[in-house]
């Protein structure tokens, strides 16, 4: 007896739409629990908030801004703030429902929760960008908090944007509340290693995946797409095990060297000019050659929808990596199942940042901060944990590693609902 959701039309590709689908094909390995299942097609909570602010020239822009808890059942909501001119409440929706199954995949204590504005922060200044971010917190503060609903950084948002976020909902509410959010600055109850932590939970599973394959990272050809906090970081180790990253693409364009491109001297150049600023180390081709040049890992670490039917076609890798949240839609992943090319889904791939997320919240807690090894060691093992259990899951269904996480996670998500029952 359940309707539709009136609020969004979701098309076969489009965030939600890939969400929903992926949620229909792990129904047949659900069980009992698949009665539940419903309860994973909808977001518990969706908050569209507006955010006026005083610009630097006078005038007044106002911007639109959202925060969904898509499900709470084993936690409080978790995940990050995504400042985009593309934001919409749909897209927001499916970041959120993909957290609950990442938290759930890594056996966190958290739900699944997301965030964002509809803007550009290119075109703020500091200041206006402070300001976005303060309205924008203080509109959502009557749902986040340290035991409700903690955010962290997303696509454009930084340590920075964190801190101004806990500062907001600190003075709101009267204390210091340093557990509000995660990804802050280290002085500020940040974690050692987070920074750092999606790419190295890219690089932790990806080096298994190429292991059960056979094959060697050293001399593997990598291509990534998105070259930010997720794909310089895993572009950089892999690049230390031996691999040659031969094509590297980002808002500004697409750099290829077949070679290999020297990382030390892309990775600073493309903080502030793109990657299109390295010209000397490689060749600028245009965008759509990123998708066939030969390699034999790709790395989609930049916004849903990318890995699309034709694109699926043209890889020559044999290993998919997904460090963004949804790259792949779900026609792109029956065909690069039925050519053999194995993927990493993002809810396992990129659950290293999360993952840290949750040792701050742990730290700001405790207030006790542990050294980077410890955390390196401890994220490095609950990512081989998991992904060990998800394979396991994969071989007994004969599934792919996606419908896997998605059984391993959503078995987690509805026993809990379950055992929870109805309220009232
Ligand atoms: N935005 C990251 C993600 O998509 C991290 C979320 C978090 O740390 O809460 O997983």
């Amino acid at each position: 007896m359940s309707e539709k959701l009136s609020f969004v039309s979701p098309t076969a590709n489009s965030p939600w739409g890939t969400y929903l689908s992926q949620v229909d094909r792990v129904v047949p390995y659900l069980g009992p629990l698949a009665r539940w299942v419903e309860t994973l097609k909808r977001p518990k909570r969706a908050l569209i908030v507006d955010v006026p602010i005083e610009m630097d020239d006078g005038t007044i822009a106002h911007f639109e801004g959202y925060r969904v808890q898509h499900n709470m059942s084993r936690g409080p909501g978790k995940g990050g703030v995504r400042f985009h001119p593309d934001v919409t409440l749909e897209e927001v929706m499916a970041l959120s429902a993909w957290m609950t199954i990442k938290t759930a995949a890594v056996n966190l204590p958290y739900g699944g929760a997301k965030g964002g504005i509809r803007v550009d922060p290119k075109k703020l200044s500091l200041q206006e960008l402070e300001k976005v971010t303060r309205r924008y917190t203080s509109e959502i503060g009557i749902i986040i908090g340290p035991h409700t609903d903690i955010p962290a950084p997303d696509v454009n948002t930084n340590a920075q944007i964190m801190a101004w976020m806990m500062d907001t909902y600190s003075m709101n509410v009267g204390g210091t509340a340093t557990g509000v959010v995660t990804g802050k600055p280290l002085h500020l109850g940040g974690s050692l290693g987070r920074v750092k932590a999606t790419g190295r939970g890219v690089f932790v599973t990806g080096r298994e995946a190429a292991r059960r394959l056979g094959m060697d990272l050293r001399g593997a050809r990598i291509a990534v797409q998105g070259f930010g906090n997720v794909g310089s970081v895993a572009a950089e180790l892999f690049a230390e095990a031996g691999a040659k990253i031969v094509a590297v693409q980002d808002h500004t364009g697409t750099i290829v060297n077949s070679n290999g491109l020297d990382l030390a001297k892309l990775v600073p150049i493309s903080r502030t000019d793109g990657v299109v600023g390295f010209k000397a180390g490689g060749d600028i081709v245009p965008n759509e050659d990123f998708w066939d040049t030969p390699c034999d890992i790709l790395i989609p670490a930049a916004l849903e929808g990318q890995l699309t039917a034709e694109r699926a076609q043209k890889t020559t890798a044999k290993l998919v990596l997904e460090g963004a949240n949804g790259p792949t839609v779900p026609i792109a992943d029956d065909i690069l199942a039925e050519r053999g090319v194995l993927v990493v889904p993002d809810v396992i791939c990129n659950a290293g940042g999360v993952t840290v997320s949750y040792f701050e919240w742990v730290q700001d807690f405790s207030s006790f901060f542990w050294d980077e090894d410890e955390i390196n060691v401890r994220l490095d093992r609950i990512m081989m944990n998991a992904l060990n259990h998800i394979w396991d899951t994969a071989d007994k269904h004969k599934i792919t590693l996606r419908t896997a996480t998605y059984a391993v996670a959503c078995e987690r998500i509805l026993m809990a609902r379950q055992e929870r029952g109805l309220y009232p």
